[in-house]
């Protein structure tokens, strides 16, 4: 029965392959696939379509939306990373334009200057082969979102800041699936991407002012292991008088965390928690020009 549908999946017609051609039951009690099914259908509930207009190749099409009372936040992390119950934003995060195959996170989609547009369409469109995703959307499928809107900005020439901010999310998914290694490597490449942006961009960047900016990049410091200049940057965040209270409550937690890591390593130093990447990944020239 499993190859009875197969090769539809172009037409718009993925995940058939389990139909049951006569009805008939013939599922196993206990089957784990139910309980997927009814988390499928709540983590619907909480979508809907979302109509847009490709700026890129003038096509129509929809994405899935979050509904405004489905987002029920549970946590922050750190550097910002938001975590949600019931379902989770960051998997809409990425509009897809199946017609010519333009990425880009949602904040950025619309925002395309025409210089860009040629550069899609040479690169990009020149190259696409279509891709259909079953919904809802998981990990799995975020992250290759994520990846096709980097690949985007790369050849759009776009701000550093938005390649940061793209990878820094990868960082975030990659941190959800449990692949620290991963995570690091885009930690790292955000990094870089933030440093150019915070000297040559202007503030403020997807919302952070110069100050929040600072602490993050701080912070993504401390995370891939640079304590010392991790340091620097909460040194500057807590001393500049006009920087929020809240603010520098962070800072000045996450500096006494690098304090505290510090003393930890003298006492043993054979457990050391700087594992920074020095691997050249397929990211490592992104951000160099
Ligand atoms: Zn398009």
């Amino acid at each position: 029965m499993k190859d009875i549908f197969s090769g539809l999946d172009d037409l718009g017609f993925e995940n058939v392959d389990g139909l049951n051609l006569y009805g008939e039951k013939d599922k196993k009690e206990n089957e784990p696939e139910n309980d997927f099914n009814e988390n499928s259908l709540k983590d619907l509930s909480h979508l809907y379509d979302k109509k847009l207009t490709c700026p890129v190749c003038g096509a129509s099409f929809t994405v899935k939306a979050i509904k405004t009372s489905s987002y029920r936040m549970k946590g922050k992390d750190s550097d910002f990373f938001i975590r949600y119950e019931l379902v989770n934003p960051y998997f809409y995060d990425v509009w897809l334009c199946n017609s010519c195959g333009y990425a880009a996170m949602k904040a950025d989609f619309e925002k395309i200057k025409s210089f860009q547009k040629d550069l899609v369409k040479q690169n990009i469109t020149s190259r696409w082969r279509g891709r259909t995703y079953t919904e809802p959307y998981d990990l799995a499928i975020s992250i290759e979102r994520y990846k096709l809107s980097l690949l985007n900005y790369v050849y759009m020439d776009a701000p550093a800041s938005k390649k940061a901010m793209n990878c820094l999310k990868l960082a975030w998914m990659n941190r959800l699936e449990g692949d620290s290694k991963m995570e690091l490597e885009y930690l790292n490449q955000s990094l870089k991407g933030f440093n150019d942006a915070y000297f040559n961009e202007d503030f403020p960047i997807y919302g952070m002012d110069r100050f929040t900016t600072m602490y993050l990049i701080g912070e993504l410091n401390r995370r891939i292991g640079n304590g010392e200049e991790a340091m620097l940057w909460f040194s500057k965040v807590i001393t500049t008088p006009s920087v929020n209270k809240r603010l520098k409550e962070l800072a000045r937690d996450q500096k006494d965390l690098i304090k505290c890591v510090k003393s930890d390593e003298n006492k043993d130093s054979s457990e050391s928690y700087t594992t920074s990447s020095k691997k050249k990944g397929f990211l490592s020239s992104l951000f160099t020009k």
